[in-house]
């Protein structure tokens, strides 16, 4: 069966990350080791995972005309993304404050630019003709991804919108989203702080979570819980409403942008013709091998790396 197509709809970021011992206090000035400037934004990564996989993606979004606008077109159509309607526009392109600390931790503080000028107008429906999959984030106007899940929708697409950054999303927008990517904080954030359950709970606790999220028109819902794997939960499935995916023993370098790289995978492999339980299965093997290698885009892998480990 030939895979069908993926728009990607949403940001690219320049990340500027530095390396530091600890994180600053408010007013604090330290000194950090090590400086990068790496291809990001979540859509670009989801994207860049998608294509690696073997996805056919087409990317909407903006970006500056300034060097961070180069090497985001170029990691990205360099990956095989198809970027003909990301749109260079006069504001610089969308950027990524990010320290890490010694443990792994991090802050990030994002500043949209062109990201922000990606509206309604350029979710033309006739970009979405032929698309299965449709992949959404929330570092773009919230108007602009309701306008993408619309023409998704009417294309007859499975919208997969991952509530990330977290904002409130009108009721219109979670019902044109078939399936909901949140980490287990979004997922409380999202339910009125209704506290997910612990990764190893049993499912009976977990019916709860599926529950609510039906409740607020969410019938397909994947969880991540970082090193603990991901839960899959399906209202649609009655024999079998919660799944839970054990994660891939790594030995974690750095998981930036493992939810993308998440995200991209469960894209690439439901515009295959998987199930979301046998996506969420091949996400969980690719997110856990981009943890194993320092970056986001540049550590994703490709389809033949994780078929070697899920053979
Ligand atoms: P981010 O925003 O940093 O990309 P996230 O919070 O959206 O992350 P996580 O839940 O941290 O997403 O990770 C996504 C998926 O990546 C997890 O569900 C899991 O499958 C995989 N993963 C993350 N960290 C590890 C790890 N240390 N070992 C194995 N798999 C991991």
């Amino acid at each position: 069966m030939k895979a069908s197509r993926i728009v990607v709809a949403g940001s690219l970021n320049a990340d500027l990350t530095i390396y530091t011992e600890r994180l600053p206090s408010p007013g604090e000035t330290l000194h950090g080791h090590g400086f990068a400037i790496n291809p990001g934004g979540k859509s670009a990564n989801q994207a860049v995972s998608a294509a690696r996989l073997g996805g056919n993606v087409t990317l909407l979004g903006a970006v500056g005309s300034d060097s961070n606008g180069e090497m985001l077109l170029a990691s990205t159509a360099g990956a095989g993304v198809d970027v003909s309607h990301v749109r260079r526009v006069s504001e610089p392109t969308g950027v990524a404050i990010i320290s890490v600390d010694a443990r792994g931790e991090n802050s990030i503080i994002i500043s949209a630019g062109a990201n922000g000028t990606l509206s309604p107008a350029d979710m033309n429906p006739e970009l979405f003709n032929g698309a299965g999959v449709v992949c959404l984030c929330l570092e773009v106007p919230l108007e602009t991804v309701q306008a993408a899940a619309q023409a998704g929708h009417d294309a007859g697409a499975s919208v997969l919108l991952n509530l990330s950054p977290y904002a409130a999303i009108t009721t219109e927008l979670a019902q044109l989203s078939d399936v909901l990517l949140v980490n287990s904080h979004e997922a409380s954030q999202f339910l009125d702080g209704f506290i997910m359950p612990a990764p190893d709970a049993p499912v009976a606790a977990w019916l709860g979570a599926v529950e609510k999220f039906a409740g607020r028109g969410l019938h397909q819902v994947l969880v991540t819980l970082g090193a603990a794997g991901s839960m899959v939960l399906d209202a649609h499935n009655i024999d079998n409403p919660v799944v839970r995916i054990a994660p891939t023993a790594v030995d974690a370098v750095d998981t930036t942008g493992a939810g993308d790289a998440f995200t991209g995978a469960v894209a690439a492999r439901l515009a295959a013709g998987s199930t979301l339980v046998e996506a969420a299965r091949y996400a969980s093997v690719a997110a856990a091998l981009a943890a194993t290698k320092k970056g986001t885009q540049t550590a994703y892998p490709s389809g033949t790396e994780v078929d070697a480990i899920l053979q």
